[in-house]
């Protein structure tokens, strides 16, 4: 136990590395810019202030909302996901998988889901033990179950999703903001150093190295935040958009979108002043979400829903085409699924800033 234990106090110490790496980096830019720009080499008052003012208010968003993506905790199923203990014990003494979902489905009836594994099982975490609500993925990394799931960051050494996903946004918003305002007030005297316009001084080394090292970050960091944007317009996650959620009528990537501006609205609230700021104002509770059953089973019209929103009252579409949460919800899990029992999930752990892709596989019955 003891050397298990020392291992993963390791790895958790180890996993802070990459975190650290952009604190420095980070506290490097503000002396080099504030001491060694505006203070040392720009020699009006005017636009000192200027810069310092426009750089300050970057700065604090950036930190304040790379703050929160880093400590703010992941969500967790609620209890109700958990199987009630007489059901525990039956499914823990139980060897055939078949037995053991219909004691899930028993469960199941109760909760608000939409989704199912790829082989139409319920989604069960023997990890965690409970039952996992749609978008919620378990995390390899966490070694937890975490609710809209996005990706693990190694960056900010969190697991991004439910809690966090605005903040992670907005971090890469704030840094992206914050790297190209650097790059662009540094661009004219980087000019003037490196045509030597500017006497040579220890400035010099911090000006150059400021634009090189700013114009890097918006470049890597460009690529992921255009791809986030597009996946907030589609309400995607990133697990869901290398693997579509599986509904009754099959996978599909767009079960969750529900119009451009609901999406947004999902992530980032309805009330448009608290958009820019790193405070939670994400709609739901992060263990069910609105969906639209968009692909229509041809061999049952009348039993599949139409495209529209099928949870909480949340319309979308003609009223008589929708229904309620219960409603939908009992259809859905009426309907018997039928499949290989061992259905493998893909979660895919997507470091942020090289965007290299690891994806690790874990049984999911
Ligand atoms: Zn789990
Ligand atoms: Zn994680």
């Amino acid at each position: 136990m003891a050397p298990t234990h020392v291992l993963r106090c390791c790895q958790r110490g180890l996993a802070w590395i990459p975190v650290i790496f952009i604190a420095l980096v980070v506290c490097w830019s503000y002396y080099a810019y504030v001491v060694e720009l505006c203070i040392l080499t720009i020699p009006s008052t005017g636009e000192k202030l200027i810069y310092l003012v426009v750089f300050h208010l970057s700065f604090v968003m950036f930190v304040w909302s790379y703050w929160k993506t880093i400590f703010t905790r992941p969500a967790n199923p609620s209890k109700e996901f958990c199987l009630p203990k007489s059901e525990k014990e039956q499914y823990e003494k139980e060897q055939r998988p078949e037995t053991q979902q219909e004691i899930l489905k028993r469960v199941a009836t109760s909760l608000p889901l939409y989704t199912r594994t790829g082989a139409g099982a319920i989604r069960y975490c023997d990890r965690c033990q409970v039952i996992k609500p749609d978008r919620c993925h378990h995390c390899s990394a966490c070694d937890m179950c975490v609710l809209k799931m996005d990706h693990h960051c190694p960056w900010v050494n969190n697991c991004v999703g439910f809690s966090n996903y605005k903040f992670f946004i907005l971090f890469l918003t704030y840094s992206l903001v914050y790297c190209l305002f650097i790059a662009a007030s540094v661009l004219q005297y980087f000019i003037k150093f490196w045509t030597n316009d500017l006497p040579d001084s220890h400035a010099k080394f911090h000006v150059l190295f400021l634009f090189f090292v700013a114009a890097m970050f918006c470049i890597s960091i460009l690529s992921l935040f255009t791809y986030h944007l597009w996946l907030v317009g589609k309400n995607r996650s990133t697990i869901e958009a290398f693997r579509a959620p599986v509904f009754r009528s099959g996978p599909d990537k767009s079960g969750f979108s529900l119009g451009f501006s609901k999406n947004i609205a999902q992530v980032f609230g309805d009330q448009k002043k608290y958009w820019l700021l790193p405070v939670f104002t994400s709609q739901g509770d992060g263990l069910s979400f609105p969906t639209r059953l968009v692909t229509v089973d041809p061999e049952q019209p009348t039993e599949c829903p139409q495209p529209g929103v099928l949870d909480k009252g949340t319309v979308e579409g003609p009223a008589e085409q929708t229904s309620p949460l219960s409603d939908s919800q009992n259809r859905l899990l009426g309907n018997d699924y039928h499949g290989e029992e061992d259905h493998k999930e893909i979660d895919v752990l997507k470091s942020d800033e090289s965007e290299a892709i690891t994806i690790s596989i874990e049984s999911e019955s």
